[in-house]
């Protein structure tokens, strides 16, 4: 497959309300969409038989969750990444990140780019994603989640709404001052709810007391604890603690998760293909997950139905374990960029796609509205 051309979109999403989390809020979410164009040899000999596909990668406005942004990520692609695949002819996603291997980081950028180049391939063989990788047909479990409120009987009556929904597992977000006395009212006003917090690395070893609290009240898990780049901390507090510990923002591509499982870092991997660089290497950890006998889910970053879409396929794989971060988006937006929007079946629980890639691309309009800047990398 020979890539042409590269369409680069910066857009910023307006939230309903803002996304707190320990790292902060976020009144808006900063994305990278890239539509990808190719051809085959066979195609171009045959005069026919182009493709074109979306991609999409969220590192958000701030480097806060990660050290890159949709500026930086899109600025990356159209000065490093894009001219290193465009017009060369490419059979797989392997080689395709062979080429981007020379570039150091920038996870993001590599992914908005590797994942519309998956929707080439995915195109050219006729198939959805989840076929292309090993992932199954029908349905996959998505969970519910709840940034920090106002007072904690806001979260509970959220919580609420969620059991009765009948969501299979819900995370909470938490931050110093908004953690132990959280979970103690959310796990007394529900007693046998699956659910687990995300401390979005805003703790330390000296916390130890906290966590071992956390104990008492049957927690799926602790997610990302301790600090965004460390291991060697968490696979301490995984030996002081019986909660098992999840890892997110310090697995950061798949050799990251091979050592932190060495380390005894994590008992469960929250897989994200924009923080590990793609498809391919978020479909390697899965499989690292499975073959380790490890808990595995797959997160999300407010993504349009675009990035959605490719996270359901992901979440279809077999070494997932845990319903994954997949949410309708008119859960944060007023407006998504796809119409139609991914949409559950029904609450948690979302179809994979029919069609080949996935189902959903930018409707124009909406596109062109939200767009803060546009680059071509290619004729
Ligand atoms: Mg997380």
């Amino acid at each position: 497959m020979k890539i042409q051309r590269l369409e680069v979109f910066h857009v910023a999403l307006p939230l309903i309300e803002p996304w707190r989390t320990a790292y902060g809020e976020d009144p808006v979410i900063e994305s990278v969409l890239v539509r990808a164009f190719g051809a085959t040899a066979e195609g171009r000999a045959a005069g026919c038989a182009t493709w074109d596909a979306w991609g999409e990668a969220t590192p958000f406005g701030q480097p806060t969750y990660s050290p890159e942004t949709a500026g930086t990520a899109a600025l990356v692609i159209e000065r490093s990444l894009g001219p290193a695949v465009v017009g060369r002819d490419l059979v797989d996603a392997a080689a395709l990140n062979e080429r981007l291997a020379v570039f150091r980081g920038n996870p993001f950028a590599k992914a908005a780019v590797e994942t519309a180049f998956w929707g080439l391939l995915c195109r050219q063989a006729g198939q959805p994603l989840h076929a292309m990788i090993g992932g199954a047909d029908g349905e996959v479990p998505a969970g519910e989640d709840f940034g920090v409120c106002d007072t904690i009987d806001a979260l509970l009556g959220r919580v609420g709404g969620a059991v009765e929904a009948g969501f299979g597992r819900v995370k909470l977000k938490v931050r110093r001052g908004w953690d132990l006395e959280v979970v103690r009212a959310v796990r007394a006003a529900f007693p046998n709810l699956v659910f687990h917090v995300d401390c979005n690395g805003g703790y330390s070893l000296d916390d130890l007391d906290l966590f071992k609290r956390l104990d008492a009240f049957n927690l799926a898990m602790i997610e990302q604890p301790l600090a965004h780049d460390d291991l060697l901390d968490h696979a301490e507090l995984a030996r002081r603690v019986a909660t098992p510990i999840c890892l997110d923002e310090s697995l950061k591509s798949p050799r990251w998760a091979e050592q932190a499982v060495r380390l005894g870092a994590c008992r469960v991997l929250n897989v994200k293909p924009g923080r590990v660089g793609g498809i391919a290497h978020a479909a390697a950890m899965v499989e690292l997950a499975r073959r380790e006998g490890l808990g595995c889910w797959i997160g999300g970053m407010l993504e349009s139905s675009v990035g959605a879409a490719v996270c359901i396929e992901l979440a279809s794989l077999p070494g997932n374990t845990y319903p994954a971060d997949i949410f309708p988006s008119s859960k944060f937006y007023t407006e998504d960029l796809c119409e139609p929007a991914v949409t559950p079946r029904r609450p948690g629980v979302f179809g994979v796609s029919t069609g080949p890639w996935i189902d959903y691309a930018p409707s124009p309009d909406r596109l062109a509205r939200r767009t803060l800047r546009k680059a071509t990398v290619g004729a």
